[in-house]
């Protein structure tokens, strides 16, 4: 399962350099070439599945897996205080690059990052009217 544009496609079949940090029989991470932080690294299942919508769920549980891992080791290895996993699912939710991916972004104590919403007080009714819709 692969697809010819696509660049973590590439990566995979080693036509496109990367700095390849774990590998296991269904899985790559490998570093973010724009880190938000010392270590932000990128787990991908090696079959192609454009996202969190259309990705099967064993692969999908591989790339969790393979999350955790490089999770621990930016603990232990790189001292990181904390961890953050990033999916982004179609562009509105930011996905740029279409073969599905969790972001294993390091946290420390003294790092830049912030977070780019607001925590909003929702109108009377709206959780419970909400929570019907998802619930079908
Ligand atoms: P997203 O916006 O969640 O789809 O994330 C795509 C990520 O892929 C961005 O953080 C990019 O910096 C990263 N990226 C794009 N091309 C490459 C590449 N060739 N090697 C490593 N990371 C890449
Ligand atoms: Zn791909």
């Amino acid at each position: 399962m692969t697809d010819p544009d696509c660049i973590f496609c590439k990566i995979v079949a080693g036509e496109l350099a990367a700095e390849k940090v774990d590998e296991d029989e269904h899985t790559i991470s490998f570093m973010d070439i724009n880190p938000w932080t010392r270590g932000h690294a990128l787990v991908i299942p090696k079959n192609h599945h454009k996202n969190l919508y259309e990705v099967d769920p064993e692969d999908l549980a591989h790339t969790a897996k393979a999350a955790q891992r490089l999770a621990l080791r930016a603990r232990d290895a790189l001292g990181a205080d904390g961890v953050n996993l990033l999916n982004s699912c179609e562009p509105a939710a930011w996905q740029t690059v279409f073969h599905l991916h969790v972001h294993v972004i390091p946290r420390y104590d003294d790092d830049p990052l912030r977070l780019p919403g607001q925590p909003q007080e929702p109108a009377e009714g709206e959780l419970a009217a909400v929570a019907a819709e998802l619930r079908g």
